[in-house]
């Protein structure tokens, strides 16, 4: 049977989708149609068994009244996790390749490596890969309670985990203890590995973790978070949905205790 090959289509940050169907998926059969529009077509795979490819259509191109533009991050909750990781590498390799066309060290222009997924200098011989990025995002627990917080970029009303990037020389739990230090002014405990995942806004990899409270009151930074207390599991304010790794586990802990 030959499979059909699928295209993630993006202009920028939006993924092009059909008009009025119930599900969200990539374009597939419509493709001869949307081909002539497109300015970069990159393979998701290497050799025969790729069948996924990402695709950046021109700024000025119109799909047509049967399509539309939506946000990548609309995506988060509306479609399933392994749709989700496919329609982020394709967000990720378009913009791998956007940026990596000129070689970082040198300047000059890159060519494809012959094997891998990275570009490659051929006047210095530097290699360029997809970058990602490790955040660590965390759950800290205070027996019923939970440390929520809100950051001014959030949805009105909408408190969640602590997070931040990982710096340079930096253990996961190093970054842990550093951000919650920063952030709230407390300590953790009996930091345990949750689970992780891809962000692709335009790089993250989210690290999940739970923490059990030390000690210290919170004591808010005022510019990354502007509100944070700690919260009843059974009295929790607006919380971020289940497509996102702070999601699961608040509600992880919430079923925990409500056994
Ligand atoms: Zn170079």
């Amino acid at each position: 049977m030959v499979r059909e090959n699928t295209y993630f289509i993006f202009q920028g940050s939006r993924v092009l989708v059909r008009k009025d169907s119930p599900e969200i998926s990539p374009v597939t059969k419509e493709w001869p149609i949307l081909e002539p529009l497109a300015e970069s077509i990159l393979p998701l795979g290497k050799g025969p068994e790729n069948t996924g490819y990402a695709v950046g259509l021109h700024s000025e191109a119109n799909p047509g009244a049967d399509f539309e533009w939506i946000p990548l991050r609309s995506l988060v909750g509306r479609v399933d996790d392994e749709s989700f990781k496919l329609w982020g590498k394709a967000a990720q390799t378009l913009h791998w390749r956007k940026t990596n066309r000129f070689c970082g060290g040198c300047g000059a222009e890159t060519v494809d490596h012959p094997s891998e997924q990275a570009r490659v200098c051929p006047a210095c011989s530097l290699t360029w890969y997809p970058r990602i990025s490790p955040c660590v995002i965390v759950l800290i627990i205070r027996g019923e309670e939970m440390l929520l917080a809100r950051s001014p970029r959030f949805t009105e009303g909408m408190y969640s985990t602590l997070a931040g990037f990982v710096e340079p020389g930096e253990s996961l739990e190093a970054t842990l203890h550093r951000e919650i230090a920063e952030e709230v002014a407390i300590t953790i405990t009996n930091i345990r590995y949750f689970g992780s995942q891809p962000w692709p806004f335009p790089g993250q990899l989210m690290l999940g973790f739970i923490a059990d409270y030390a000690a210290g009151e919170i004591r808010i930074d005022g510019v990354e978070i502007s509100d944070a207390g700690w919260y009843h599991f059974r009295h929790l304010p607006m919380i971020p949905g289940v497509g996102t790794i702070a999601g699961r586990m608040i509600r992880w802990q919430v079923d925990r205790l409500t056994v």
